[in-house]
């Protein structure tokens, strides 16, 4: 039985006031950082649509409709993904689509489909969908979720509702980690704030030493400036921590040095053990060069989540000479 995830309560109460009074736009844009759980959300929302139950919360999970949606096979909801992950959607999938949604649905509620994520649509496939998003057929619902909804075209997302999820760290997700984490032996509100508040990446880092690796990453990035380091080794060993998550630390590590530039000793965040390092390195550093080693994180880690096939071990190297080179505070 599908539950909502404690942090995703008001975007649910949005949701269901819309409902109630039959107002529910047909086509939603799910938005918000990995591990936040927008699939699931998709998930909970079309069963609880697809569901027969009238005016019932969620999904009743008993209902002929609900027993094909656990079982993974109701005719009327559509999942669009890649083949692989990191490939695109391509266009025959939009048009298979577009086929499905006009036919009637099979269960008398809605046909529903899901995009995950929406932006590994090709150009032809997004020209496709924006035809059924002008003019949707009755009784249907699009959801498309992304991560980096900037790579959609701006005629995708302007024709959609937008429900934007942000990272939590509230005593509710942070007790919600507690029980589900299976351990004990861990600082809860580090491990969310090393993901991002994004609770459930925090689960799959939990098996990862996602601590003492963040605390590697920041100690690299002071032998870089201060020694003769070997830039190939240290990036292959980034690649092993998993080149995404090594640019969204970066870029959280140069976000905090420039907090501490602008308002040295008064950190963002409280709970980071490698303040002191951050401060130095602040000290270091000038703003520009804070901000500009930002930018290119930002730059390297949107394009590894793009559809583009890149060279990780490449782009790491880039991001380590970056680093290395940029101009020391005179
Ligand atoms: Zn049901």
């Amino acid at each position: 039985m599908l539950e909502l995830l404690p942090w995703q309560t008001s975007q649910w109460q949005l949701l269901a006031a819309a409902i109630s009074q039959n107002k529910l736009h047909h086509a939603l844009l799910l938005t918000g950082p990995d591990g936040i759980g927008l699939g699931h959300f998709a998930n909970v929302l079309a069963a609880r649509l697809l569901c027969h139950q009238a005016g019932a919360d969620f999904m009743c999970g008993n209902c002929k409709s609900c027993l094909l949606f656990n079982a993974g096979n109701h005719p009327d909801l559509m999942l669009l993904e890649p083949e692989e992950t990191g490939k695109q959607i391509k266009v025959d999938l939009v048009r298979e689509l577009i086929a499905f949604m006009q036919q009637t649905n099979q269960y008398g509620r809605k046909k529903i489909a899901i995009f995950d994520p929406a932006e590994a649509m090709n150009r032809s496939s997004a020209n496709s969908l924006l035809k059924t998003l002008e003019e949707p057929p009755a009784d249907t619902l699009i959801m498309l979720i992304s991560h980096q909804p900037g790579l959609l075209p701006v005629t995708i997302r302007s024709r959609c509702q937008r429900l934007i999820f942000h990272p939590s760290y509230s005593a509710t997700t942070i007790s919600w980690l507690w029980q589900n984490a299976g351990t004990n032996d861990i600082d809860m509100a580090e491990l969310l704030e090393i993901a991002q508040g994004a609770p459930l990446k925090a689960l799959q880092l939990l098996e990862q030493d996602p601590i003492g690796k963040r605390q590697s990453l920041l100690q690299d990035l002071i032998d870089i400036r201060r020694t003769n380091v070997n830039v190939v080794k240290i990036a292959e060993k980034w690649l092993s921590f998993d080149a995404e998550q090594v640019l969204l630390w970066l870029m959280s590590f140069f976000q905090q040095m420039t907090h501490l530039k602008l308002a040295p000793g008064n950190p963002q965040t409280g709970n980071s053990s490698g303040l002191p390092y951050l401060q130095e390195l602040a000290n270091e550093l000038d703003l520009a060069g804070l901000v500009a080693c930002y930018d290119e994180a930002a730059q390297h880690y949107q394009a590894l989540m793009g559809p583009f096939n890149l060279n990780e071990q490449g782009v790491l190297e880039n991001m380590i000479i970056h680093w290395q080179t940029t101009g020391k505070h005179s």
